[in-house]
């Protein structure tokens, strides 16, 4: 299945200049959505995951459906101030400031392979982000998974030395 063709690209959200990729269109459509999950959970199958994270809020979307598919869990990465446990927090970059991510300090414990799933990899801030939360934990990151990559963005640079793998490439 072609699944460009389920993603739509809305011009100037959320700013002027800004083709934001849409995937509702693609959430919305049964046979698209089902694609996506057991791709995604296929590529995975082999890696012999013990738990799935997935940053707010996209992440929840694609990342529970895989962890079920796996038959393993699914631990949330959230803005600050969500979690209701002890966290540990991760300070990154953005274009312009900072921003902050959190985990809960026993979502993962030492020698756990772990997957991430994202909707999209742009400047690969965010998932760089969560990779550095679950090492801290002490879990191995062996893959992370994304649906759609803006390949002119470079992201995978920030990934550099991960398994990366994305159903959908815009160039
Ligand atoms: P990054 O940290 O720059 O790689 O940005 C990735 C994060 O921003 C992902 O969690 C996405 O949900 C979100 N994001 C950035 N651009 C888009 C877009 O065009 N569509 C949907 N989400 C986006």
């Amino acid at each position: 299945m072609d699944l460009s063709k389920k993603i739509r690209e809305i011009e100037d959200f959320p700013k002027p200049g800004i083709g934001f990729k849409d995937i509702t269109t693609l959430l919305k459509d049964g046979e698209a959505f089902k694609y996506t999950v057991d791709c995604i959970s296929e590529n995975l199958r082999r890696h012999n995951v013990d738990i799935i994270v997935g940053p707010e809020a996209r992440g929840f979307i694609l990342g529970t459906p895989v962890a079920y598919n796996l038959g393993v869990g699914f631990v949330p990465i959230r803005k600050p101030g969500k979690l209701p446990g002890k966290v540990e927090s991760y300070e990154y970059s953005l274009e312009y400031g900072t921003d902050v991510l959190e985990i809960h300090e026993d979502a993962i414990t030492k020698g756990m392979r772990v997957a991430i799933v994202d909707d999209l990899l742009a400047t690969g801030g965010t998932v760089a982000a969560a990779t550095k939360l679950i090492e801290k934990l002490g879990g191995e990151v062996v893959s992370i998974e994304f649906l759609i990559e803006l390949d002119f963005l470079d992201g995978r640079k920030k990934l550099d030395g991960y398994n990366v793998n994305t159903l959908v490439h815009y160039s």
